[in-house]
C-alpha cells in the first residue's frame, strides 16, 4: 500500500511517523506532503527572511524523506495564512493522485493551529475529489477512496483515540529522524521547553500504557464517505 502523511508543516508528521516506519517494514511505500512552506516556524529567530526560512524547512524535510526512501511533495503555501482556495485544492488533489494514496494520515479537526484545521478540511474534500474523473489534473483519478486517519493534536483537546499502533521498536528511529528538523527542535524548546524527544515520548508512553506496550501512537478515522474501511489497514 501507499501510505501518505498530509500535514500543514514540516515536522507535523511527529504523530504518525512511528506507524509509517512500521508500515514501511511490512512492504508499504511512504510519501510526505506538506501544504505550507513552514516559513514562520522560527520563534528563535523572528527576523529570518521568509525565503531562507522556507529553504531550511524544505531541506530538513527532504533529508528526513531521503533517509526513509520516501517521496516529498511541498505545496509551499504561505505558513500560518493557509486558505482553502481552488488552486490549493487542485494541487492537493494532484498530490493525492500522484502518490496513489491508499492510507492518509492528517490533522484532527480540533487544533490550536488554524493551518492544521484547514488541512483537515482540505483532505476531507480532496481525498474524495481525487476519485472523480470530472476533476482533471496531471495524474489519473484514484480507483478507490483512501482510508484516512487523524493524528493527535498538541494541546488540551479531547481526542477520541480508537486505533493504537505499538511503535516501541520504532521509537528511537522516529526520534532520530525527527532530529532532521533541527530548526524545529530548537523552536519547540524555546516555545514549550521540550523538543521532539520529550514531546513524543510523553504522549507515546501514555497511549502505550492504555494498550499494554511501552510506546504507542493513537489515531481515529475521519468520519467521511469512503474514508472508514471495514478491514484493517494499520500495522
Ligand atoms: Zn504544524
Amino acid at each position: 500500500m501507499h501510505i501518505i502523511s498530509i500535514m500543514a508543516h514540516q515536522d507535523d508528521e511527529m504523530r504518525c511517523l512511528g506507524t509509517m516506519l512500521k508500515c514501511r517494514d511490512r512492504g508499504d511505500s511512504l510519501a510526505f506532503v506538506t501544504v505550507t512552506d513552514g516559513s514562520l516556524g522560527f520563534v528563535q529567530n523572528p527576523s529570518i527572511a521568509r525565503e531562507e526560512a522556507a529553504a531550511i524547512r524544505h531541506a530538513e524535510m527532504s533529508a528526513l524523506c531521503a533517509a526513509v526512501d520516501a517521496d516529498y511533495i511541498n505545496l509551499g503555501e504561505q505558513d500560518e495564512f493557509l486558505y482553502d482556495t481552488p488552486a490549493v485544492r487542485l494541487a492537493l488533489i494532484e498530490a493525492i493522485r500522484s502518490t496513489r494514496a491508499d492510507v492518509i494520515f492528517t490533522h484532527y479537526h480540533e487544533d490550536y493551529n488554524a493551518d492544521h484545521v484547514t488541512v483537515n478540511q482540505l483532505v476531507r474534500h480532496c481525498a474524495m475529489q481525487a476519485c472523480l474523473p470530472v476533476i482533471a489534473t496531471a495524474s489519473p483519478p484514484l480507483a478507490a477512496h483512501p482510508a484516512i486517519f487523524l493524528v493527535e493534536p498538541l494541546g488540551p483537546f479531547t481526542f477520541p483515540a480508537t486505533h493504537f499502533v505499538d511503535i516501541t521498536a520504532y521509537h528511537d528511529q522516529k526520534i532520530a529522524l525527527l532530529k532532521h528538523h533541527a530548526s524545529q527542535d530548537e523552536a519547540l524548546f524555546q516555545a514549550l521547553g521540550a523538543g521532539f524527544e520529550r514531546l513524543c515520548a510523553r504522549l507515546e508512553a501514555y497511549r502505550g500504557e492504555q494498550v499494554g506496550c511501552e510506546y504507542a501512537e493513537a489515531f481515529t478515522p475521519m468520519q467521511a464517505r469512503g474514508a472508514v474501511k471495514g478491514y484493517s489497514v494499520l500495522p
